[in-house]
């Protein structure tokens, strides 16, 4: 791989802790909001219902089968339900409030910093990115991930999602790179590591939860520290 010049980074939990952040956001509206005294839930029993339905609905974003309005239309109503509380204004409180809270929170994934610190004198780096596009530059410019990128790929800008290959497309022509000297790293194994590869780039996929999906040519990595072996 000593041909690559561009790195291209997914944002969400590859290099910005989202579960994490959102955990922490959550946390804070579930207290302000007083859910626990007044429905008699824990924040611990609401979370994974809260995850089971967020992380469901943007694999259904990402299949094109649902739009992003009907996720934030849904995502809070559905692990309320789901947990035995009926309140839907309760849930658009939840996501109206959400976006907004969560980038108060600004934890990077553990070695990201020192990852980018390695590379940046290296390569040119880039993100790529499903997200929404004006929390994701807040995340990146309020967060110590701010100054490393020299590019910015929001999917938003072209209404187009990884893994279809004209984000890359879209990516290479933004940032001056050519896909031959060009690697991405995520942490979703069909958006990232399948689209990229796809399109034609190199892949590293960042197996966060143990999903252990593998293909020929895409080597899979546990922690940000393994991407060195490569680059
Ligand atoms: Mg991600």
């Amino acid at each position: 791989m000593n041909t690559i010049k561009h790195v291209f980074f997914d944002l969400d939990n590859t290099l910005w802790d989202f579960r994490k952040n959102a955990r922490f956001a959550l946390a804070e509206l579930y207290i302000k909001y007083d859910v626990e005294n007044r429905y008699g839930f824990t924040f611990e029993e609401f979370h994974p219902h809260y995850h089971e339905s967020n992380e469901g609905l943007w694999a259904l974003i990402r299949d094109k089968k649902i739009t992003k309005e009907e996720l934030r239309a849904r995502r809070f109503k559905e692990a309320f339900d789901n947990l035995g509380i009926d309140n839907d204004a309760l849930a658009r409180i939840f996501e109206d409030e959400y976006m907004e809270t969560i980038t108060n929170y600004n934890e990077v994934v553990d070695g990201a910093m020192e990852l980018l610190n390695y590379l940046k004198p290296k390569y040119k780096l880039h993100i790529i990115t499903n997200g929404f596009i004006e929390v994701s530059k807040r995340k990146i410019e309020t967060s110590d991930l701010n100054g490393y990128f020299d590019t910015v790929t929001y999917a938003d800008e072209i209404q187009i999602l990884k893994p279809d290959p004209r984000i890359y497309s879209y990516a290479m022509e933004k940032s001056g790179a050519n896909k031959k000297e060009s690697i991405y790293i995520g942490d979703d194994w069909i958006a990232d590591a399948v689209g990229a590869k796809a399109f034609g780039m190199s892949a590293i996929f960042f197996d966060r939860l143990d999903d252990n999906f593998e293909m020929d040519d895409v080597p899979t990595i546990k922690h940000l520290d393994e991407v060195r072996k490569f680059l």
